[in-house]
């Protein structure tokens, strides 16, 4: 009598609460998509986790039979790290609870929620946590890289308001990671990325915010980029915190606000977002104009949760993607000459380069508090991000990008790279560089102890440091 192995799928669905897909499931194809069309994974075993213990018999599942692990949040990483051919996938899209206390004013946030998750129970108190600007991106990948966006200059970054994790380290045991307990642990997840186990549960602290924010678009044509960014750049400097100014090369979208003969076409932008009063949002616009007048301009009352899904559209899944970024310390004119000079050889109407301001809240937190790629000091975190409609398009935006990059990185902060803005990392922007050598010698040791067979390497990969 001959006996038929168990497959893997029905071993791993055996100890799993969760649902596991395979290539034989109608659901395959679908569950293994990741927000860039341009990558095509092809698991050998998608584990749908509904909560830590399905993690832990997931990890475990994976180490006893060599499987790669890819674990995937919001799965919006350009550089495809939450699919793997051939490997399993830790899909934590189904952990996505959110439980907000008003009166601590924290948020226990499970690790496979989406920002719109956050931002939905968060602000049904007032209260919001920093994070970045599209609702369907992953609190996961976002938060363990560092996450930036509208309140970063109000609250620092994501991590900045991190008090404690749980984590499913790579010997399938479930740890906290605060100041109190593995504070080594805690160091590392906030900005050293996936390396060291699968969140399972997020804990932040809470900002007061909203619920109604002040937001203006000002767009400058292509040939007046330049005139406008030598007067931003001043008025951005020393803002109080409550308004971000985000300088952007993009085109102009196809909205009702945006007369006809404007629509779509590229050129530059401010993007004024203001949580205090609306007397002095609309002060910063006007100095942001005075002497520069725009092609056009847009300014609206908004609540911040539709503010956070603003962009959400532009951004849909399915396009092909790739970026990469650095840090400058100012838009210096030979910062300005390098972008004005790139940009406009873009072939993609949806590709765009984006300067997010990093200073206030930011700053104000040490350099070594968190293991964060980037030094605090004010600067902007730079993206040049080649987003097309079809795959044909991709490898002419990848090559404008990289080549943007080139002239940019030497005149970048040399303190460090972002590791949630680059698809790739390559010898002059490598995950050595993006951390720093001191940093990256104590991630690696971290790592030694955390994953000393470096289990978690679909990632910006740290391996662990030779004991
Ligand atoms: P995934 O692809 O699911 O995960 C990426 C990696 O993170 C995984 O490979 C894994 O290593 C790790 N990971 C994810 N979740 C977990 C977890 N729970 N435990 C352990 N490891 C995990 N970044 C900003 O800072 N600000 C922005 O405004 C911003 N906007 C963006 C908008 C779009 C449309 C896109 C595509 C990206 C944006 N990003 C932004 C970049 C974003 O931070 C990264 O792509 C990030 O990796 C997304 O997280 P995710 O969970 O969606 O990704």
């Amino acid at each position: 009598m001959t006996q038929t192995a168990e497959s893997p799928s029905a071993t791993l669905r055996s100890r799993m609460r969760g649902d596991v897909v395979d290539a034989t499931d109608l659901a395959y194809d679908e569950a293994r998509k990741v927000w860039n069309a341009g990558i095509d994974g092809r698991p050998l075993v998608i584990a749908r986790c509904l909560d830590e213990a399905d993690v832990q018999a997931a990890v475990g599942f994976a180490v006893e039979q060599g499987l790669e692990i890819a674990v995937r949040g919001g799965a919006h990483a350009m550089s495809g790290t939450s699919v793997v051919d051939d490997g399993i996938v830790i899909d934590l899209g189904g952990m996505n609870q959110v439980h907000v206390d008003p009166d601590t004013r924290r948020a226990l946030v499970a690790g496979g929620a989406l920002l719109g998750d956050v931002d939905a129970a968060t602000q049904a108190h007032g209260l919001a946590v920093p994070a970045g600007l599209v609702s369907h991106t992953g609190v996961g990948g976002l938060t363990l890289g560092g996450g930036m966006g509208w309140l970063s200059r109000l609250g620092g970054l994501t991590i900045d308001n991190l008090v404690s994790a749980r984590v499913v380290t790579a010997d399938g045991q479930a740890r906290v990671a605060s100041p109190a307990e593995n504070p080594d642990l805690f160091w590392a997840i906030r900005g050293g990325g996936g390396n060291f186990g699968v969140v399972t549960e997020f804990e932040f602290a809470l900002l007061e915010v909203g619920p109604m924010i002040h937001f203006a678009l000002l767009f400058w044509s292509v040939d007046q980029g330049a005139a406008m960014m030598r007067h931003a750049r001043d008025v951005i400097d020393g803002l109080p915190d409550d308004v971000n100014v985000m300088v952007a090369g993009l085109n102009a979208p196809p909205a009702p606000f945006v007369p006809e003969e404007h629509q779509l076409a590229p050129g530059y932008a401010t993007l004024v977002v203001g949580t205090g009063s609306a007397e002095h949002h609309a002060e910063v616009c006007a100095a942001l104009t005075d002497g520069v007048p725009p092609l056009f301009e847009f300014a609206t009352p908004m609540p911040y949760v539709e503010l956070q899904k603003m962009l959400d559209e532009a951004n849909a899944w399915g396009l092909y993607a790739y970026d990469k970024g650095c840090y400058v310390k100012e838009l210096s004119d030979d910062v300005i000459d390098a972008v004005t000079e790139h940009f406009p050889r873009k072939t993609s109407p949806l590709s765009l380069v984006l300067f997010y301001r990093l200073d206030g809240a930011y700053s104000r937190v040490a350099e070594d508090a968190t293991a964060f790629g980037g030094g605090r000091s004010p600067r902007f975190g730079m993206f040049m991000i080649g987003v097309c409609p079809v795959a044909e398009m991709l490898p002419g935006e990848r090559e404008w990008v990289r080549s943007m990059t080139d002239s940019l990185l030497p005149l970048s902060a040399d303190d460090g790279l972002y590791v949630n803005g680059n698809s790739e990392f390559d010898a002059r922007s490598s995950v050595e560089l993006a951390y720093g050598p001191e940093k990256y010698a104590r991630l690696a040791q971290i790592k030694a102890t955390y994953d000393p067979h470096n289990v978690f390497h679909r990632n910006a990969n740290i391996p662990p440091a030779v004991r």
